[in-house]
Formats: structure tokens, sequence, C-alpha cells
């Protein structure tokens, strides 16, 4: 029986656009590719309704001749690349020839355009995927390719569209993210006669960076760069008490181009690792450059996604650049002071995108001076200790202010980055109990830490089996306070079970946090001052003194001039 059939035409065209044109924002994505890739130097943008009545991009790149006007709707017809071996070394945006034509199926379209050196431009209708008309007419150099009534012949997609305003977002969304690379094309955003975003040509990235997240991120971000062989990797990072409850605000490019891959933010978050709370993300943009033979852009019709021929040398290229940034950030960050501001005016873009989540913590920006080793992470020499606040908060006297440091996160630091270190090198300093206490577990737990009892001892915690369920607590490490010992035991099991394996990392991580967050002095303890004065001189010493284990900030400051304002001693 002859059951199978090539599909029309019609039919396959409508397919192949439903991979690429999703909604109005990838119109608008391969729109302004096609513009960047003919060298344009200014794109402007009008859309209508989110996008769904009208699209609209003008440039004044190269432009086509009538032949190719004609030759760029058809399907694989590209300018781009020619030959397989060419996928390797593609340095434009565009190279699968699908866009254009995916579009005119499933709109009515109009392109106009004109090389500069033709006296006359030509002007092409489209609609369904037919050709209506292509007539001489006069026009500026370069192209305007003009989309009405995305879908229209697609109900079924159609009614998948948002709303006018979600659409909106996400072709501002989209618009800010291709743009921010090139910082020297103008790029401008109009809805319904109004401007939206406004990216003009500049010499310097922060000045982009300043409109798509806010004047006060931009100036907080510290930069880095760093090469390894092939790759080179320059990042600009906002510190980690920005962060944000979603990841929308990390960028990744490579070679320049937007791309959304998990690896490259995976390496993003460890890289922030501990300074992060859970279920926070950082604000971050990541360039990436690559030999163009050492990744495949060919993976996905939209080319967001990418495959890496040495994914290990990114993953870990992009920690290291962003550890050592962090790293290098920390003694500035006590000096700059975290200043509580009010919500700054200007430095951010009309319409709801950026600015409606401008964060309430802002900074004064970095210190511009030249560093100098005296001002190091120094607690102890400036910190004077005024006395405890309501039992939990240490009280300090510094050059710059007033320093509150919360105790329990300070020695859940303390006990961590310790234990962490005896772990890798000495042997943990252990207590051993008089009268051992005994412990009792149901009989799946009991059988766990049996399993474990090595690894255990390793951490400091020296248990011995005594029949049954029941084990005896012999000794443990030295550092560890008023701990209820089976509550913390209770806690431990499941990260034993699942992943026992001490030499993983993560797993020798949870179970130091769990530790550290036991057996760290609680809130509500009174402190003798000798006590608050060693907590702060074991604090100094501590690689990450900024936040606890769970990415809690460990102290905030108040600066005298934010002080003197409160008080309306300065205005
Ligand atoms: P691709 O970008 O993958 O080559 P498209 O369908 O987007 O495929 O475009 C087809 C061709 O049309 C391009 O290769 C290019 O030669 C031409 N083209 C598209 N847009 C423009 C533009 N704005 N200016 C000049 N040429 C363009
Ligand atoms: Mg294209």
């Amino acid at each position: 029986m002859d059951v199978i059939r090539i599909l029309p035409e019609k039919v396959a065209s409508q397919i192949a656009a439903g991979e690429v044109i999703e909604r109005p924002a990838s119109v608008v994505r391969e729109l302004i590719d096609n513009s960047i890739d003919a060298a344009a130097e200014k794109i402007v943008i009008r859309i209508e309704q989110g996008g769904k009545r009208l699209i609209k991009v003008s440039d004044n790149g190269t432009g086509m001749h009538r032949d190719d006007l004609l030759l760029c709707i058809e399907r694989h017809a590209t300018s781009k690349i020619r030959a397989v071996s060419d996928l390797f070394s593609v340095k434009t945006l565009g190279f699968r020839g699908e866009a254009l034509p995916s579009m005119s199926s499933v709109s009515r379209m109009e392109i106009t355009s004109r090389p500069v050196d033709q006296l006359v431009g030509y002007r092409l209708k489209i609609a369904g995927g037919k050709l209506k008309s292509i007539d001489e007419t006069g026009s500026p150099a370069g192209t305007i390719v003009e989309l009405r009534d995305l879908f229209f012949n697609m109900p079924a997609r159609r009614k998948f569209l948002r709303t006018v305003k979600t659409e909106t977002d996400h072709i501002v969304d989209t618009l800010s993210r291709i743009a921010l690379p090139f910082i020297r094309l103008h790029f401008r955003l109009d809805d319904a006669g109004k401007t939206v975003l406004n990216l003009p040509s500049s010499e310097n990235e922060l000045d982009r960076f300043s409109v798509l997240f806010g004047r006060n991120v931009a100036a907080s971000m510290i930069d880095a760069s760093q090469e390894t062989g092939e790759l080179r990797v320059r990042a600009y990072l906002a510190p980690s008490d920005l962060s944000r409850a979603r990841g929308d605000r990390i960028f990744i490019y490579i070679n320049n181009r937007n791309i959304r891959d998990r690896l490259v933010t995976r390496a993003v978050m460890e890289g922030y690792g501990q300074r992060l709370m859970k279920g926070r993300y950082p604000q971050a943009v990541l360039f990436l450059e690559f030999d163009p033979s050492l990744v495949d852009i060919n993976v996905h019709p939209t080319k967001q996604e990418v495959h890496f021929s040495e994914s290990h040398l990114v993953y870990k290229t992009v920690i290291s650049t962003i550890e050592r940034a962090l790293g290098q950030r920390l003694h500035s960050v006590f000096d700059t002071g975290y200043l509580r501001q009010e919500r700054s005016k200007g430095g951010h873009i009309d319409g709801a995108f950026m600015a409606e989540a401008e964060p309430k913590w802002e900074y004064s920006g970095p210190v511009q001076k030249e560093a100098d080793p005296q001002e190091e992470f120094v607690l102890k020499e400036r910190a004077q200790i005024i006395g405890q606040l309501k039992e939990t908060y240490i009280l300090c006297q510094v050059r710059e202010g007033l320093l509150m440091v919360d105790q329990h996160a300070a020695h859940e630091r303390i006990v961590y980055e310790t234990l962490k270190k005896s772990y890798n090198s000495l042997p943990i300093e252990c207590q051993t109990f008089l009268i051992p206490p005994k412990l009792e577990f149901s009989l799946k737990d009991g059988r766990v830490i049996m399993k474990r009892l090595d690894h255990l001892a390793r951490l400091g915690l020296e248990i011995e089996h005594f029949g049954g369920s029941t084990f005896l607590l012999r000794s443990v490490p030295s550092l560890l306070v008023n701990v209820q010992w089976d509550d913390f035991l209770l806690e431990l099991i499941p990260v034993l079970e699942d992943g026992g394996d001490l030499s993983n990392d993560r797993v020798l991580d949870r179970l130091l946090t769990i530790m550290a967050c036991h057996g760290a002095i609680r809130a509500s303890k009174r402190l003798s001052q000798e006590e608050m004065s060693r907590l702060l001189d074991q604090l100094e010493e501590m690689d990450l003194p900024t936040n606890c284990p769970h990415g809690r900030p460990i102290f905030q400051k108040f600066n005298y001039y934010e002080i003197e304002k409160m008080f309306k001693r300065v205005v």
C-alpha cells in the first residue's frame, strides 16, 4: 500500500517555520541577526501589538540586489556559507538560510532593499509563502523588512501567542541580549511610535550595561578575563548581594552570539559558590571567545544552543575566572561599604522591563584607588567592639562606620572552613567524652551509620557500635559547641546514604555545612568581650569571611555618610 507521501512544499515550509519562528521575538531575533551580518551601523525596530500586528526592522547595511532579493526568500538560500566545511568557521550570526523563507510562509511580508552603489532599490511582497510582486522603488541604502499578521495562516499557532505585554517583554529581552556585545552599533526599539529602548553607539561596554542592568549594578560590576589555550573568557560580575530569584540576568555569549547553555550557567553558579544563597542567581555577563572550529553552533534551528568540543575546559575556565575575580574583590568589598541607598533615579530604560526589578540594594561603586597593601581585610585592628545586640549581633566601630556581625553566621563560616582545611591536611582536633552519649537510631538509619563509621571518623566523629542500632559517641571535633548530637546525626544520615563518598566535593561540602550549622554558636547566646574578639580574629583568617556556607551575609556595614544622612546632618 502506498501510504507514504512527500509533503507539498507549502506544508513542509510551515513545518520548518514552526521550528525557527516560535513567536514575534524570534522574528526580531532573526531580523536583527541579518542586519548585523549585513554590517549595519544603525538598526531600528518598530513593533505594534507585541509584534503580532507589525514587526519592522530597518538597517543601513549592505542591502540586496534584485536577484538576491528574489533568492533570499527561497529555503536554504544564504550568502554566508557554501560548503559543509564552512559550518565550522562561521563568523556570521546566520548561516542556515531559513529565516526569511520561514517568516514569509507564516505572515505577510515586504522586503525593501537597496545596495549603496545602486540608484534604485526594489520592494518584494510575499504572503503565506507566495510571491506577490517585485517592483522598483526609491529607498534609502540598506534593507527594510516589514512583517504583518504573524501566523495569520496558522490559527492554532496564533492562538498560542501570549498577551501583548508578554510578547513585548520577550522582544525587549531578545533585543537586549543580542545587542549587548555590539556596542558600536546603534539599536532602537519603538513600540507603537514610542521609543522603549535606545542603545546608542558607544566605545564603552559599561554604557550598554548601564541601560540593561541599571546604572548602579553596572557600576558595581567587576571584570576579569582569563585565557586558556584556545579559549578566552571575559566576565563582568555583579556582587553576590545583588543576586536575583531568577537566572534571567546571566548573559552568555560565544563569539558574540547570545546562547543559553546549562554548562556555562552551572559554572557561573559554581564560581560564585557560597557567596550566593540557595535559589539565588547572580547578575553576570560572560563572553567566551573560541576558535569557531571548537564549537558546534548547528545544534538547533534557533542557533541558541551549542556543543563544545572541550566542555570540561570551558567549565573549569569559567569557574576559575569568576573565583579569582570575586576572591580579589573581597578586600575591596569590605572597604567600599555596603550602602543602603535610595533607589536611584535614571539609569534605567522606559517601559517596565529591566527597570521594574531594579535592586533595592545598591552599591556606591568600587573605590577608584590604588590597591594599598594596608587595605587588606583586617577586621581585628579596625574593629573596636562596642557590644552585643540582642545577644546575636556583634556591634563594632570601624574606620568607615558601624559594622554588625551575625555571630552565628560568622562562626558557621569558621567551623566550616576550619573543618574543611583540617580534613584536607591535618587530623581534626578532637575532644573525647568522659561519658560517651548513647545514640539510638531506627534500624535503617543504624545500618547507614554502621556502613559509614570510617567516613564519620575522618570528619572527627568517632562512633562505636554498641549493639543493635545503638551507638556510642566517643569523640567529636572540639570546634563544635552545644550540639544536639542525635538531631545532628539524623541530619547527616540522608547525605551519607545517597552519596557517602567523601572524595566527592559536593558531598563533603554538604556534610561540613550541616556540621557548621549544628556546631556553630547560636543566635541569642551571650558572648563575653573575649569570645567576641576571638570570633573576629578567627573570621579574619577565613578565605571567604563575607558569607556563611549557606550564602547568607556575615556582616553589614553602615557607613558614616549613611548614618549622618539618617540624622539629616548631611543632605
Ligand atoms: P541566513 O541569515 O541564515 O543566511 P536568512 O534567511 O536569514 O538566512 O537570509 C538569507 C539571505 O538574505 C542572507 O544570507 C543574506 O544574504 C540576505 N539578507 C537577509 N537579510 C539581509 C539584510 N538585512 N541585509 C542584507 N542582506 C540580507
Ligand atoms: Mg538570517
